[in-house]
């Protein structure tokens, strides 16, 4: 059992005078249990942890799951509502984004006198702050994605498919030891590169274009997230330009962390580069987020984040500028929040590449 995540739970359940708190996020389920099957989830109590699963599960349960009485249920809402009736439980904190309206009306119905209180603010945080073991699996994610883009990079040729180069590095990738692809990978060149989040399709690199790549592995259910934007052949003086305002507002953004600041701050510092150089209407998502057992996850690093940075959190700095009609592009870092500034986990250049 993980005392220094149990004692989290805890103090969830004595800030909210909770009887009980009720786990159903996998992610959630897999950082306090350790089980890393895909069905199961945990009941809390200050004194004792319930895993339930089913008959899937139960053996692989009892090899990863220590310290929790494991229960095996045939209907999961009947095997939740057994044991809260059975403990008596009274009011229980659950996850609201995990629990479907559906979900929730029965458990009201079955467990007697059960009050279900939503506890997201107080769980979203639970696992944003990371132990060295988090921190070194996170590490191998990384290595595992970056090596395998390097493997690549002479893939990135004019006459090649998006969808060819996708294919090549996920399959790097899981040669080189990633659990699954963290994400469908990001390939998008040429105009194309305008979409964000542009699904590799049959285009072709041209020279000329701007490459962008956004891409994940995943290690012992740890994962990693990394853009890297090319440039095939002579840059432009316009993609020269948006290039160097990206990448300024990314080292702008990564310089100012600091444990204790806003992570709005942090935010600012890339999208006021950008606004000032005439570009802000072209960069429409946050500058960052958390990445974990989710690869989004908290603290959410962003105009309206209300978040803290903490030591040993990590997350990304991703600024992008996206013209319609023109292209774009995204850097993408992972930090590591250290005492005092941040650690750039992941490896590969961010510097102006030119290939082809
Ligand atoms: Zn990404
Ligand atoms: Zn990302």
């Amino acid at each position: 059992m993980r005392q220094e995540r149990i004692n989290r739970i805890n103090g969830i359940l004595g800030d909210g005078n909770l009887d009980g708190i009720l786990i159903t996020s996998l992610e959630n389920v897999h950082y306090l249990s350790e089980f890393t099957g895909s069905d199961a989830a945990l009941v809390m109590t200050e004194n004792k942890g319930y895993f339930l699963t089913d008959s899937r599960y139960t053996t692989q349960a009892r090899e990863e799951v220590l310290g929790f009485e494991i229960i095996e249920y045939q209907k999961k809402i009947e095997g939740l509502s057994n044991i809260m009736n059975d403990l008596g439980l009274r009011s229980i904190g659950f996850e609201p984004q995990n629990v479907t309206y559906g979900t929730h009306k029965e458990l009201v119905e079955k467990v007697s006198g059960g009050q279900f209180i939503p506890i997201n603010e107080r769980v979203k945080n639970l696992r944003a702050v990371k132990d060295d073991e988090e921190i070194g699996r996170m590490k191998r994610a990384i290595d595992i994605a970056s090596n395998s883009l390097r493997e690549n990079i002479w893939r990135i040729t004019p006459g090649t498919q998006e969808r060819e180069i996708a294919l090549e590095l996920e399959f790097s990738m899981r040669r080189n030891g990633t659990d699954n692809i963290a994400f469908d990978t990001i390939v998008a060149s040429g105009e194309r590169s305008a979409l964000p989040h542009g699904k590799p399709s049959e285009k072709r690199i041209n020279r000329g274009d701007l490459i962008t790549i956004d891409f994940g592995a995943r290690y012992r259910g740890y994962y990693s997230d990394e853009t890297c934007t090319f440039l095939c052949g002579k840059p432009n003086r316009r993609q020269r330009e948006v290039y160097q305002i990206v990448k300024e507002a990314h080292d702008r953004a990564i310089a100012s962390i600091r444990p204790g600041m806003k992570a709005m701050e942090v935010d600012s510092f890339a999208r006021n580069w950008i606004r000032e150089a005439g570009y802000g209407a072209y960069f429409g998502h946050g500058i960052g987020h958390g990445v974990g057992l989710a690869v989004h996850e908290n603290p959410v690093i962003g105009p309206e984040s209300k978040d803290v940075v903490e030591e040993r959190m990590i997350f990304t700095i991703e600024p992008g500028i996206y013209i319609p009609g023109w292209g774009g592009m995204r850097i993408e870092d992972m930090v590591l929040v250290t005492e005092k500034g941040c650690e750039v986990l992941t490896s590969l250049s961010k510097e102006m590449e030119v290939i082809g």
